[in-house]
């Protein structure tokens, strides 16, 4: 197992017909520890399988380095980098069987073996048994040992995808790459391999990068998760740090689900000494340490952020909030999801999603009284849109 360091690394793509350049990943400055599991998320073409790619050498780097350990690999072989690779749509070999897609590639890589080895039978048998032995082993893990005679077709997506990963694990890789490998399984799917990925890592304790899209697996399943848009690198951290501690806007409405609401013209105002958000609706008064971090933004304007977990029906409300001055907002629909239902309220000029506990006694097209948590509210510079806090 190794770490992996990507350095000042860039891509430049040039179309071939346009001639036009495009600039899929700048300056990526990252460093992935030994045995961790982190998760590459972005919206489509942020240049996520990009840097996956240049990893796995089947992609030429423009410029910066890729370390695996301490050793740069820029100039070292795809099959030489000691990583697997798998894909979303798996890759496998129609033709062969599930055993033989396993087989493949160790046979490849002990090829060299063979060929010096063919005049010692012996050889080729003990070469031989060990690819065996770890394609049983990584078969069991897997569950598919009864589908190792099949062929691909005869397989249902979730098994293609298991056999996929089979095929990862039993090259033994420095680091496993993942580009979206559930995104072409069912829901339910989905969700039991998320887990069953988790409890993979944690038995194989690999290095692991993962790529997604999709913001509800990169907060399930990375330890860490490095948020990317248009080929840029917005923030790596934990995945609670990244929730609560968003470093601009773009994270802060890419992570967390429904998506935080945002004031886009909130002032910023002086109740007495301490500064005060104004959003023309309703005040906010906000603890005394964050409101110290706005004198330098009075008299200016800023976007203020709100989480819909963070608006509270005041019947309901924490008794902490108690102090707080409500708000009156009218519903405009409710969508009930079981325990919580998510409510769209309006406040005016303004629309809020609110995610509150199912037994509200709110109505549709009734007004209702919500209480704002002004100690997990976050405000944004309206120019750099990034985080005041
Ligand atoms: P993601 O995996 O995040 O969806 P990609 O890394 O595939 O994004 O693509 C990043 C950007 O690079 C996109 O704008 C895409 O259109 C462009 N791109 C990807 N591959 C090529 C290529 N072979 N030639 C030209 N442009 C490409
Ligand atoms: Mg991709």
């Amino acid at each position: 197992m190794a770490s992996v360091t990507f350095r000042n690394l860039d891509k430049v793509y040039t179309d071939q017909q346009t001639k036009k350049e495009v600039h899929a990943v700048k300056n990526l400055n990252l460093e992935i520890r030994d045995g961790e599991f982190l998760v590459l998320v972005g919206p489509s073409g942020c240049g996520k399988s990009t840097a996956l790619r240049m990893l796995a050498g089947l992609e030429e780097i423009t410029g910066g380095e890729i370390l695996i350990g301490d050793r740069v690999v820029n100039d070292i072989a795809p099959r030489d980098r000691n990583i697997a690779m798998v894909f979303q749509n798996y890759a496998l070999y129609p033709h062969m069987s599930v055993y033989d897609n396993m087989a493949f590639g160790l046979r490849l890589r002990m090829l060299p073996g063979f060929l010096q080895q063919l005049s010692n039978p012996g050889k080729t048998a003990e070469i031989k048994s060990e690819i065996d032995g770890r394609i049983q082993t990584a078969a069991k893990r897997l569950d598919i040992t009864h589908l190792l005679d099949r062929k691909p077709k005869a397989l249902s997506g979730g098994q293609r995808q298991r056999v996929a990963l089979g095929r990862a694990i039993v090259r033994d890789p420095q680091v496993f790459l993942m580009d979206e490998p559930l995104s072409n399984l069912d829901a339910k799917l989905r969700v039991q391999t998320r887990a069953e990925l988790i409890k993979l890592h944690r038995d194989l304790k690999a290095t692991t990068i993962y790529v997604t899209h999709d913001q509800v697996e990169a907060m399930t399943m990375g330890q860490r998760i490095a948020v990317m848009k248009d080929g840029v690198l917005q923030q790596c951290d934990t995945p609670l740090k990244l929730y609560h501690s968003p470093a601009n806007m773009f994270v802060a409405g890419f992570l967390g689900t429904p998506s935080m609401n945002f004031v886009m013209e909130a002032q910023v105002v002086r109740n007495g000494a301490r500064p005060t958000i104004d959003t023309g609706e309703f005040k906010l008064s906000l603890p005394e340490e964050r409101a110290a971090k706005l004198n330098d933004y009075v008299g200016r304007q800023v976007v203020l952020g709100i989480r819909p977990q963070d608006i509270h029906d005041k019947a309901l409300a924490p008794s902490a909030l108690a102090g707080e001055t409500p708000v009156r907002m009218t519903v405009d629909v409710i969508e009930p999801m079981g325990a919580v239902s998510t409510l769209f309220l309006n406040a005016g000029r303004q629309t809020f999603v609110a995610e509150i506990e199912a037994d509200t006694t709110a109505k549709e097209g009734a007004p209702i009284d919500v209480i704002i948590d002004p100690t997990n509210a976050h405000i944004f510079d309206k120019e750099t849109e990034q985080a005041v806090f």
